[in-house]
């Protein structure tokens, strides 16, 4: 007997509706003709997209992202025919067709770049394979490539099968000299427990959660926390997804180690890499300028007030001023950064509760630059000591302050220059 269903025949009866079989019966024809290209070699390719350090603006990996041209069809979106080659069976040797493509293309620019790596994404799959370390550093070597020219990405999916045999190819991979990555993070359902379970070298934040950084307090929260946590446990950290300067300078703020993204570069062909490379030299110098964290101010007496207070900003100005100090002001974290950037103060006094980037996203910004400056907690009553121990801060003065208050706290660290007529 068949089930009866109400308003339609059985179960068994059902037809396939046509937008279903037409989407299988592609489905199908991508997938025999992916095994061939697969097999021959013939239309697919590796384009790469840069991932930059945050700090100095130097290119530590190129990823590869498999490029598929169907003779009939064109191009074939990865996010279409990646998983049609791994519920095909073809992921793994897609895998080595990209791999021998990227390691190839790799050469030229290591010269260019040294210490460059290539990231190449691995699929459940391919890492619950016995023996893959075995079987990637012998690829490697017929390349003419080393383990430390390889980065892997994995996602968190990788631990749903096999996950002892996973976990030691990751482990065994990482002996020879590869690089581990966690991709993705933050779209599985227990990231956690994969950051204590997998031997990892970084995360690279799921672009969910960038792309709305620079609008949404959610997300800058949660970033925040990623990036804390993981700093603790000594993974490098990777935001992906950076689309805009405003969002790569939030991110910088917030201690991320590196970038990826089309701010920086969409993906490209190998023939694009050297003369992208060179471009990059001019452009990072701008979006990741170094500083010497251990330079003297260059005036004893300029201080950085910060808060998103106009009121407090007019007054502490106005008195600073007054007492011959150069003042400059910036209404929250991510102000005051541009503000330090351009030149350093001798002082910053410092509000902690502020949209956009606050007081301690503000301090850890200061400190993944290196740059060292005295930094005084302006808040509201008590809180004003806490929030100065907690952020490791020079001094405190709690809101409400009197002007003797201010310029003895000031005094410390400054010397005023002499007091306009
Ligand atoms: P993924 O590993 O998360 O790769 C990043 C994807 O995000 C790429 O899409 C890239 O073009 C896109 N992307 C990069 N920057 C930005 C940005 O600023 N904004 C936005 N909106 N998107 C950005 P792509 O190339 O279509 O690849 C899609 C997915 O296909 C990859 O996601 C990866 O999971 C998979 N894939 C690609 N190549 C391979 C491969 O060789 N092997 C395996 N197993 N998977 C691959
Ligand atoms: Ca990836
Ligand atoms: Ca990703």
């Amino acid at each position: 007997m068949t089930e009866q269903r109400p308003g339609g025949g059985s179960l068994a009866e059902r037809p396939v509706r046509p937008a279903q079989s037409s989407r299988r019966k592609r489905t199908r024809a991508l997938r025999d003709e992916l095994r061939l290209a697969v097999a021959q070699g013939g239309g697919i390719k590796a384009h790469y997209q840069p991932i930059v350090d945050m700090h100095d603006g130097r290119v530590v990996r190129l990823e590869a992202l498999a490029r598929w041209t169907h003779k009939d069809l064109g191009p074939i979106a990865p996010t279409e025919f990646i998983p049609v080659a791994e519920r095909g069976g073809l992921i793994r040797d897609l895998g080595w067709r990209v791999l021998e493509h990227a390691m190839r293309d790799m050469a030229p620019w290591r010269e260019r770049s040294p210490g460059l790596r290539c990231a190449m994404n691995l699929s459940a799959d391919v890492l619950a394979q016995p023996h893959l370390a075995g079987e990637i550093d012998r690829t490697l070597q017929k390349l003419g490539a080393s383990p430390d020219h390889l980065s892997v990405e994995i996602t968190e999916s990788v631990l749903v099968a096999h996950a002892d045999r996973t976990r030691d190819n990751l482990e065994e991979l990482r002996k020879l000299g590869v690089r581990v990555e966690i991709d993705d993070f933050g779209t599985g359902f227990s990231s956690l427990r994969y950051l204590q379970l997998l031997p990892v070298d970084s995360v690279k934040i799921d672009r969910q959660f960038v792309a709305g950084i620079f609008h949404e307090r959610k997300s800058e929260t949660i970033v925040r926390a990623v990036v804390g946590l993981c700093h603790e446990l000594g993974f490098e950290v990777v935001a992906e997804g950076v689309e805009d300067e405003a969002t790569w300078e939030v991110l910088r703020a917030l201690g991320c180690d590196s970038a990826q993204g089309y701010l920086i570069s969409e993906p490209m062909p190998a023939a694009q890499i050297l003369p992208w490379l060179v471009g990059w030299e001019d452009r990072a110098p701008r979006l990741a300028p170094t500083r010497d964290g251990g330079a003297e101010a260059s005036a004893r007496r300029s201080v950085l007030v910060v808060d998103d207070e106009p009121a407090i900003l007019a007054l502490v100005s106005e008195l600073l001023t007054m007492e011959g100090y150069s003042v400059q002001t910036a209404a929250n974290g991510e102000e005051a950064l541009r503000a330090v950037q351009l030149d350093l103060p001798a002082l910053i006094l410092l509000d902690v509760h502020m949209p956009v980037l606050d007081g301690e996203g503000f301090v850890r910004a200061l400190r993944s630059r290196g740059i060292r400056l005295p930094v005084v907690i302006m808040t509201a009553g008590p809180s004003a000591e806490h929030w100065a121990r907690t952020l490791g801060a020079d001094a405190s003065v709690a809101k409400p302050f009197g002007l003797d208050d201010l310029l003895h706290v000031a005094g410390r660290f400054t010397t005023p220059g002499p007091r306009p007529h």
